[in-house]
């Protein structure tokens, strides 16, 4: 995991609208202090293991078909976002600090991903 920090990457990509991505083998943060967050740091790296196992391209096909569907769902951005099964995996275990250590392949499967 290589992060980088870029206020700029960060506006333009995200629009402002998040503190860091991961974009493997990447991490862009937004600013220099969120080196110290170790439940953001811990949340990103959830999702780095996620792209190594969907080689990577997977990750951003399926994210993006399930951001899309969620989206028509609820008609609303944060909820989509949030039920994308990634991000649950990444939300619900981004305070364990020693999730990745026991965290199972395939993790974000038993998420939510069969349900609306
Ligand atoms: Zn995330």
């Amino acid at each position: 995991m290589i992060v980088v920090v870029s206020p700029f990457f960060m506006k333009y990509f995200v629009a402002g609208h998040a503190s860091a991505i991961t974009l493997f083998p990447f991490v862009v943060l937004n600013h220099e202090r969120h080196r110290e967050n170790v439940v953001l740091m811990n949340h990103e790296r959830i999702h780095i293991e996620q792209q190594k196992e969907m080689l990577v391209v997977g990750f951003y096909i399926l994210y993006l078909l399930e951001y899309i569907v969620r989206l028509l769902a609820y008609k609303n951005h944060f909820a989509a976002y949030r039920q994308i099964s990634f991000e649950q995996e990444a939300y619900d275990y981004e305070e364990d600090l020693y999730y990745l250590q026991k965290r199972g392949r395939w993790a974000w499967i038993r998420r939510s991903y069969f349900k609306l």
